[in-house]
């Protein structure tokens, strides 16, 4: 038997889509995480605790989905599969009271945001730089250091790639770095000492995440804004982050980090200290109403360019001239074509048990 879920750009695990039924005939759709593992969450804990309950309550049953999956959960794709059943109960209420999501948050400052786009390869970046997005990140977590190179030569090598791009997109848009994880203190206060003349609005993720010494100590001292936060969960977990001081930019994924009653947590957080936030994806559909509504500065409101979008959700805006749209229909906006879901069915508990023994 082969299992599959949708293709997804991180195909190793895939996302799940999440539908929340009433007995008044609505439903509301939210996306999160975890493939089949998220859906087994879904299916043998969160949908028997809803089951019967008032959808109206979206905060305190968040707060039961996270206790009731607290032994096993906390972090990773348990909060990945409470994020669609939680973005599913908002874009729910929204749909109830026939109003967008935007609106519910406070309504929407801006009704169109500045992008900016994700470079993942960096010899592209001429060519890139001609979009008229507002602020270009490249991608250099394949850069590492040669085996028998020096940390120095390193360090050159990728200052001279943020060099090349800031020349390429000119002194005003915004110019950014993502090294996912993959550099050492070292390498990044080595990189960052060559680039402090380019005025980067973040470094992204340079260390491991748990690596908190070695952020704090980055942050305490590095001129260029640390970001991280899409490997973060919980908004309890972006409270250590900011009380700690590891980052400077947040940057939560709302399919992941346990939904929008969570972002909006990281918002408050955010405004409590002064931090900028911009939501990993932010451009797609799920993170939008928030950044629209509830971004309190203290920088320029940017939404990340989307990954590949899935064929069987509807209503994601697509990005003009470096915009934007925050969608203005009930809800999140989003439509879903249930009839080409089916071309993925999910297994039966009998299905699903064969297969684990064969
Ligand atoms: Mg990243």
């Amino acid at each position: 038997m082969t299992l599959t879920s949708p293709d997804d750009w991180r195909t190793s695990i895939g996302q799940i889509l999440v539908a929340v039924d009433t007995d008044a005939g609505v439903t509301g759709y939210g996306v999160g995480g975890g493939g089949f593992a998220g859906i087994h969450v879904v299916r043998t804990v969160l949908r028997d605790l809803l089951l019967g309950k008032d959808p109206a309550h979206v905060e305190s049953l968040w707060q039961e989905m996270f206790d009731s999956t607290l032994a096993f959960g906390q972090k990773g794709l348990v909060l990945m599969a409470i994020s669609g059943v939680d973005l599913a109960l908002w874009d729910l209420r929204g749909r109830v009271e026939n109003t967008s999501v935007s609106k519910l948050l406070g309504g929407a400052k801006q009704n169109r945001l500045p992008t900016y786009i994700t470079v993942w390869d960096n010899d592209a970046m001429d060519d890139v730089a001609a979009s008229p997005h507002q602020g270009f990140k490249l991608h250099l977590g394949g850069q590492l250091p040669e085996e028998d190179g020096s940390t120095e030569m390193f360090a050159d090598r990728v200052a001279d790639q943020l060099q090349r791009a800031r020349a390429a997109i000119g002194p005003d848009r915004e110019l950014m770095a993502d090294a996912w994880m993959k550099w050492n203190l070292e390498e990044t206060q080595a990189v960052i000492a060559r680039v402090s003349d380019l005025n980067l609005s973040w470094l992204e993720e340079p260390l491991p995440v748990h690596d908190e010494a070695g952020y704090a100590e980055l942050v305490e001292k590095s001129p260029v804004p640390i970001a991280g936060g899409e490997h973060e969960y919980t908004s309890t977990g972006f409270r250590n982050l900011a009380e700690r001081r590891l980052h400077t930019v947040l940057q939560p994924d709302v399919c992941w980090l346990g939904g929008m009653t969570e972002l909006i947590r990281v918002y408050r957080i955010a405004a409590e200290f002064g931090l900028r936030v911009c939501p990993h994806r932010g451009a797609e559909l799920w993170s939008l109403p928030a950044i629209a509504a509830l971004d309190h500065g203290p920088a320029e409101l940017l939404a990340e360019s989307g990954r590949p979008w899935m064929s069987w959700v509807v209503g994601q805006p697509s990005i003009e001239n470096g915009f934007v749209e925050v969608p203005d229909r009930p809800g999140f906006g989003v439509e879903i074509d249930e009839a080409s879901i089916t071309a993925y069915p999910t297994p039966s508990y009998d299905e699903w048990r064969k297969c684990q023994i064969e």
